[in-house]
């Protein structure tokens, strides 16, 4: 068994990724072609930023489709991985449970469970019997069908955990990763999904801060908390907000 943290990087991103949401936004409005507005070099960085800031704030956002993030992830649990590819307009590449043999049973434990030492002992006899299990279940298998790979393991893999670390390849536009963003850097989503989503958007500041700067979690941008009741209370909540409008008004 070896408990395993997150780590995550990118891989490759659209190179000048300002310039290219700019020349998607100019050609929009502009009868010059989005090539000469691209290898135009006289157009200062701050002329850029704001096009692009009043074209997305406007809500045309499809500029930022032009430009993509590829991340390298490890160090997540299958229950999260679950729901990171719920996001549906990216693209993934997840390590198989098919193909690849677990060994050393990976495994991420949920920082509540850590600290209680009763807990987290229950947690780690629970993952060292599946690991053990996992490892007879595959001899057994192998030893009745004399078959070895994928045809076991696939089969085999039916008692791992959630727990189970895995390791995907992920690519988001900047428009999908905003949504990404609003949702799962939100206090209610949960811990793991949101400290990946935090990492992704310190990494995506760093090349392109201009459109990432400014985002956190949709209670930010909308306002109020669109949790209702379960809010962390950082915002009012829509509802709220309305009564407070109503009793203005
Ligand atoms: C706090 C939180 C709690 C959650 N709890 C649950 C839960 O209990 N159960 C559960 O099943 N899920 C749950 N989810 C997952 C949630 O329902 C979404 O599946 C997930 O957040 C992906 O978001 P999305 O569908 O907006 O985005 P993406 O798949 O990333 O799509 C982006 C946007 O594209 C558009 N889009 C994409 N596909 C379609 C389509 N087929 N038709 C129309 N428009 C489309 C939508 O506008 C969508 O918002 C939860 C998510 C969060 C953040």
């Amino acid at each position: 068994m070896r408990k395993k943290t997150l780590k995550v990087e990118i891989l490759a991103y659209t190179p000048n990724p300002l310039d290219v949401i700019y020349s998607a936004c100019r050609q929009c409005y502009s009868p010059s072609s989005a090539i000469s507005v691209f290898c135009d070099e006289n157009v200062p960085r701050e002329k850029k930023i704001s096009l692009v800031k009043k074209v997305l704030s406007s809500g045309h956002e499809s500029p930022l489709e032009h430009v993509s993030f590829t991340f390298a992830i490890e160090g997540i649990s299958r229950a999260c991985s679950h729901q990171l590819v719920r996001h549906r307009l990216a693209s993934y590449s997840q390590q198989s449970q098919r193909y690849v043999r677990l060994e050393d049973l990976p495994f991420i434990i949920p920082p509540i469970i850590e600290k209680n030492d009763t807990a987290r002992e229950k947690f780690i006899e629970a993952i060292s019997i599946l690991e053990k299990t996992y490892r007879e279940l595959v001899t057994i298998l192998e030893n009745e069908y004399g078959e070895k790979g994928e045809k076991i393991l696939q089969d085999a893999r039916y008692i791992l955990p959630n727990a189970c670390e895995t390791k995907i390849v992920v690519t988001m536009n900047a428009r999908e990763l905003i949504h990404f963003f609003e949702n799962r850097c939100c206090s209610r989503a949960q811990w793991e999904i949101r400290n990946l989503a935090y990492q992704m958007l310190e990494l995506v500041r760093g090349i392109l801060p201009e459109i990432f700067n400014d985002i956190e979690a949709k209670c930010a941008r909308l306002g109020y908390c669109p949790e209702g009741p379960f809010t962390c209370g950082k915002y009012p909540t829509k509802e709220e907000v309305l009564k407070n409008d109503r009793e203005k008004a």
